[in-house]
């Protein structure tokens, strides 16, 4: 009977970690489910979820400024950020993170409201208000995104990262460009540090 027992726990030990061990298969490689589940810190998803409005905040002002001042510049990079939300919206399916992007010139997280509220309402009265707008977005993404990089060692994250950084570090460029056509004087940094902004533009 003692053995019979000893058996059956035994038979049952066996039966138990065949299970769990199916269970586990479902989580790796060679199994039906396409999507990799990789687990990402607090910090990391809250740094996508950011970053894909932060995106969006910069293509609905550079949109609704060329729809007031038709200035090709804003068309141009308003595409480049629609390029860099679709990247964010990649990494969100890769991690398996809910899109928080609303309609046009809605945004989930308030702050980016506000921000978009009044960038619209500056960039609104004159032309040279609306690039320096567009240069001081540029200069709140770079420091946004060089945070975000330094919070994850992911390297599918940082690589779209580097892409964006990439991307406001030539916007700051071109704003910063017809910003000084008009007024002829040199460019004050607006965010970051004024040593940030000419090592960027090469100065
Ligand atoms: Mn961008
Ligand atoms: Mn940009």
């Amino acid at each position: 009977m003692k053995y019979r027992t000893a058996l059956a726990l035994m038979l049952f030990g066996i039966a138990t970690s065949v299970m769990l061990e199916s269970a586990f298969a479902g989580k790796g490689k060679g199994n039906n489910n396409p999507t990799p589940v990789t687990i990402l810190t607090q910090q990391e998803a809250d740094g996508l979820l950011f970053m894909r409005e932060e995106e969006k905040l910069a293509r609905d002002v550079y949109i609704t400024l060329y729809a007031e001042w038709g200035n090709r510049v804003f068309d141009t990079i308003s595409q480049a950020e629609q390029k860099h939300m679709d990247s964010m919206l990649g990494l969100l399916n890769t991690y398996g993170l809910a899109d928080p992007v609303l309609e046009f010139g809605y945004f989930a997280d308030q702050d980016l409201q506000a921000l978009f509220d009044s960038l619209v309402t500056t960039g609104l009265q004159s032309q040279l208000d609306a690039l320096m707008v567009g240069a001081l977005i540029e200069e709140v993404d770079i420091e946004d995104i060089v945070d975000a990089m330094d919070r994850t060692d992911k390297t599918d994250i940082l690589n779209v990262y580097g892409r964006l950084l990439a991307g406001s570090e030539n916007h700051l460029n071109a704003f910063v460009r017809n910003i000084e056509s008009i007024t002829g004087e040199t460019y004050v940094a607006q965010w970051i540090s004024q040593e940030e902004v000419d090592e960027i533009l090469g100065r």
